[in-house]
């Protein structure tokens, strides 16, 4: 059983390999080169897919079922049932008639004097937390966090970034939007095909509009904090502040709120003078059906899976718990966890203290990190039961209309919205996802429940060289974003301070000067400015270092037994190797959307996950060909591709 288990592991890294290519010249064609599967974040993502729909179809009642499991499942039930037709589509109008009349179902009876976009929607952002055109968030002040405030700026847009709607390289992207209007506006609300062609036409031409001053992925801003009045007086002319805040939280404010990016408001102001009221109308429906819209897939099969996604939607948290009380490895999985994290400080505490490679950091510095790496914590992020409970106590679902469902979650998740508005802000919160995430208000690096699914780390039988290349290197990657960037503007205490305080000038000059070596190298990689991101570029690199030394420490110290397990039948590697190919393969990709581009662009965060990230290939050979120990392994000549005489080195 074990060999075959073994042999399974060798076939699959096997698969996406292209033994053909010199690994000198190009690591990521020879480690991916023949993949038809992509990376490690996607399967992670599909295998813990599969064990929700389980989980999600299981009809018994079980053990595990507790009231709001059962409602998350009636949810899912209502996805499943959804089809297109004469159902849909009444409890789609019905929830326009909430707030007023759609012109383009109404046509010349629709009536402009009815109409007030500030009013429509801040009240549809109020009962639904669907945002059209301006939004006003609550989450923790960015400079005191544990305190909640009220943001006011741009809502999230369909197209991720301001280059999607304006550059000529993503027309696709921008032809792709416009015709999934339509098709909404069809199918959902039937509208005949050439209005509903010519009004997506007038929504996108309006959202471009709109984006044309977002800021830029890349771009470091800090909002503006203003009185309501203050900020009431800056738009007096063109938007009703306090009122739009009144209608969107149902209470007046007294304290200062924050304006995210200016530039954008101002350029709304001017958006709106030259747009008729008509296509505001349209646009702001469109955005609130559009939300509750899902089209049903082809087959019934293709429907189930496509449901587990709206679910997570909906209920990622709480699918993440229900997940962890159902894995009957997670207490061995997360010793195994914690085992390689403290195999990961104790290898990066030495460095810390005693290293020539960060004399770049003045001695107080220094000082300050020994200490940091000392508190830094790791959480298992499988949510509180009790506390999800409480949230959702008050559901009431049915299970087979998914619109009225829908609106009942959003009804109620907008009430305990604004009941914690004036309660201490919770730190940060993190959503679930595949990869670990730091989070700097705690001093915490936190672990998706996902990880914790059997496949594809914890095979008994698995070399530990793969899994320090995949998971190590991957926490190993959040353990380092701790002492640079927006990581060093928390001290020890994870006290915000900003960077002058927390770093001495001379800390800040030496690390941008290393930093100009990553920047002159990723430069070379890609073929826009807006496609690098070196706060990522320098946690791979300063990651994989310190993964592979944390695994040759393991090595160093288990029995022969465990070291004679750590080679692959059918794989003619050494365990170092496996270590670099399995560190590239988590970055192979099939074409899919790489699952950590998506950026979100409304709130200023501490969440890198919220951040754009590199083309996979260049995660991949960025950080393999500045380390010195992946040449000798593979054997690199001097100045072949993968070995360049000049390396980068931050940590
Ligand atoms: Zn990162």
């Amino acid at each position: 059983m074990k060999a075959l288990i073994e042999h399974g592991n060798s076939e699959e890294i096997k698969s996406y390999m292209d033994e053909k290519v010199n690994p000198c010249d190009d690591f990521y064609a020879f480690a991916c080169g023949n993949s038809n599967n992509s990376g490690l974040g996607h399967l992670i993502k599909k295998s813990f897919n599969r064990r929700l729909s389980i989980i999600l179809n299981d009809q018994r009642e079980d053990n595990y079922d507790t009231p709001i499991d059962k409602q998350v499942k009636l949810f899912y039930q209502s996805c499943k049932r959804i089809k297109i037709g004469s159902n849909y589509e009444e409890s789609l109008r019905h929830l326009i008639s909430e707030f007023g009349t759609m012109p383009v179902l109404e046509g010349d009876a629709w009536q402009e004097s009815q109409f007030d976009w500030q009013e429509t929607s801040a009240r549809i952002s109020y009962r639904y937390g669907v945002m059209p055109i301006l939004a006003v968030v609550i989450t923790s002040d960015f400079a005191e966090n544990h305190i909640n405030r009220a943001y006011l700026g741009h809502p999230e847009f369909h197209l991720q970034t301001k280059s999607m709607y304006a550059d000529e390289e993503h027309a696709m992207e921008r032809i792709d939007y416009k015709n999934k209007i339509q098709k909404i506006l069809e199918k959902f609300l039937s509208v005949e095909s050439p209005l509903a062609r010519q009004t997506a036409q007038e929504l996108l031409d309006f959202e471009v509009e709109l984006t044309r001053e977002l800021p830029q992925s890349h771009e470091d801003f800090i909002p503006d904090k203003l009185t309501i009045s203050e900020m009431h007086e800056r738009y007096s002319h063109s938007i009703d502040i306090e009122r739009f805040f009144y209608l969107s939280l149902g209470e007046s404010l007294t304290d200062s709120v924050y304006e995210h990016f200016p530039k954008y408001q101002r350029n709304l102001v001017e958006v709106l003078k030259r747009t008729p009221a008509k296509t505001l109308a349209n646009y702001i429906f469109y955005q609130l059906v559009s939300y509750f819209s899902e089209f049903p897939s082809e087959t019934e099969k293709k429907q189930s899976e496509a449901c587990v996604d709206v679910t997570k939607k909906h209920f990622a948290k709480y699918l993440d718990n229900m997940a962890y009380r159902r894995n009957s490895n997670r207490n061995e999985i997360s010793k195994e966890i914690e085992h390689i994290w403290q195999g990961l400080k104790n290898t990066f505490d030495p460095t810390l203290r005693n290293s020539s490679v960060l004399d770049w950091m003045e001695p107080d510095n220094r000082e300050d990190a020994i200490k940091k790496l000392a508190s830094l914590k790791l959480h298992i992020n499988s949510y509180d039961e009790n506390e999800l409970a409480t949230e959702y106590a008050d559901l009431e679902l049915k299970g087979v209309d998914y619109v009225k469902d829908l609106q009942k979650i959003r009804l109620l998740e907008m009430v305990q919205i604004r009941k914690a508005f004036h309660k201490p802000a919770k730190s940060q919160e993190i959503y679930p996802g595949e990869t670990p995430v730091n989070i700097f208000a705690t001093n915490t690096i936190s672990i998706p429940v996902s990880l914790l699914e059997p496949y594809p780390f914890w095979s008994e039988s698995y070399p530990k060289s793969i899994l320090y290349g995949t998971l190590a290197s991957l926490i190993a990657h959040e353990i380092l974003h701790t002492f640079y960037g927006m990581g060093s503007s928390y001290d020890h205490n994870a006290e915000l301070c900003d960077q002058q305080e927390c770093w001495d000038n001379k800390t800040m000059k030496n690390f941008e000067k290393l930093d100009g070596c990553f920047k002159k190298q990723y430069k070379n990689y890609v073929y826009s400015y807006d496609n690098i991101n070196l706060i990522e570029n320098i946690a791979d690199n300063g990651g994989i270092r310190l993964a592979y030394a944390a695994y040759r420490n393991w090595y160093r110290d288990v029995a022969q037994t465990l070291k004679d397990k750590e080679k692959l039948p059918d794989l003619n590697y050494s365990a170092n190797q496996l270590f670099f190919i399995s560190y590239a393969q988590n970055w192979c990709n099939n074409g899919e959307d790489p699952i950590k581009k998506s950026v979100k662009v409304f709130l200023p965060s501490q969440l890198e996950q919220q951040k754009k990230y590199d083309v996979e290939k260049f995660r991949a050979i960025g950080p393999l060909s500045n380390f010195k120990e992946f040449s000798k392994e593979f054997q690199c000549p001097i100045n072949a591709n993968m070995n360049p005489t000049n390396k980068c080195k931050m940590f």
